[in-house]
């Protein structure tokens, strides 16, 4: 039987670190067991997020150094473990095969005890990834995802919203397909307060009109950048996740890009990518088909054509 609100978060480096601490404040689940390939540091994270529950509005949530087998009653599992790349780093094909390889054991591990839990995929490439666990493991194809565009969507909501001078969240529409190269912006869905993009300049004042591309590379730019004046990226991936959890727990049926399994929706398949689905208790309920002008479900198709190229040079 699932526990409610018991999660389970494999990894517990930097992005699972700060995943950890992004969930707890959110005070939504009241399990969360730990899990690194090495101990001390999962051991370490645990300890140092404990030190948090006495204070008044921190939830007193159980959290502890676990095994796979916590995986059996979990709700939610959130996938981190694997390293990133890092800066410098061009290829792409050695982080994927290695991530691939993590993710092998990993879902080895998880499906001895489940295939229940909400499984929220992290690891990078994570439409590669996502799609590799999914198909190897036939995972159920609604209760596995990665976070694939959602943080790119925020980083754009953030740039159009910073020249805009409003909020972020006035600001809707996504990047989808590939968490990566490929990614698009289908600029027939953006507005900010349900203003269209090319009426902003006359209703928030602006100079110019929005330079799209601009803000597509600086979007697509964002992590990189991160990663080169940090050394990783924590922050905005801890909160992707932290929305996706709090989704599922309190079944909100949110609309949210995240990265799935297509099975024919948008005419595509064998491909794990970003689309907007509904999102709630039993994870992806729904994958919504938007409406997306002919050169946009071009450029979906695209990103498909890229990844599976990718899926096929890692024989998978
Ligand atoms: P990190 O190197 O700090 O941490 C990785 C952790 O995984 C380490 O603690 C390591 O001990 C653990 N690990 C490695 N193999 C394991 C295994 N087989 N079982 C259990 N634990 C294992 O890396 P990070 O900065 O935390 O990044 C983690 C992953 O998240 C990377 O793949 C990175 O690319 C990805 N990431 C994804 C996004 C996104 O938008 N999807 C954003 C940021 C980072």
């Amino acid at each position: 039987r699932m526990k409610e609100g018991k999660l389970v978060l494999v990894g517990a480096g930097m992005v699972g670190s700060a995943t950890l601490n992004a969930i707890l404040a959110q005070s939504v689940v009241s399990e969360i067991v730990v899990i690194d390939a090495n101990e001390d540091k999962a051991l370490g994270e645990v300890l140092d997020a404990l030190h948090t529950t006495s204070f008044a509005y921190s939830t007193n949530t159980t959290i502890r150094v676990g095994s796979y087998a916590d995986c059996a009653d979990a709700s939610i599992i959130v996938m981190t473990a694997g390293p990133s790349i890092q800066a410098g780093d061009n290829d792409r094909r050695v982080l994927a095969e290695k991530n691939i390889a993590v993710m092998d054991a990993v879902m080895a591990e998880i499906t001895r005890y489940t295939r229940s839990a909400v499984l929220i995929v992290v690891t990078n490439p994570v439409d590669l990834v996502t799609y590799f666990a999914q198909t190897k493991y036939n995972y159920p194809a609604d209760k596995i995802f990665g976070t694939g565009t959602l943080l790119d969507t925020a980083r754009m909501r953030q740039l159009i919203a910073a020249q805009c001078n409003v909020d972020s969240k006035n600001v809707h529409g996504y990047l989808l397909g590939e968490h990566g190269e490929s990614a698009f912006i289908p600029w027939s869905m953006v507005n900010v307060a349900g203003i269209p993009v090319d009426e902003l300049p006359r209703a928030f004042g602006l100079s110019a009109a929005l330079d799209k591309e601009k803000i597509l590379a600086d979007t697509k730019a964002a992590g990189l950048r991160v990663l080169k004046l940090k050394g990783f990226t924590s922050s905005g991936i801890a909160q992707s996740v932290a929305r996706l959890v709090r989704a599922i727990v309190l079944n909100e049926r949110c609309v949210l890009p995240v990265s799935c399994v297509l099975q024919g929706e948008y005419d595509l398949e064998q491909v794990a990518m970003s689309v907007p689905c509904v999102i709630g208790a039993n994870g992806r309920e729904r994958v919504l088909e938007v409406t997306l002008l002919p050169e946009e479900q071009d450029q979906l198709a695209a990103c498909c054509e890229s990844l599976q190229k990718m899926l096929l040079q890692l024989g998978l």
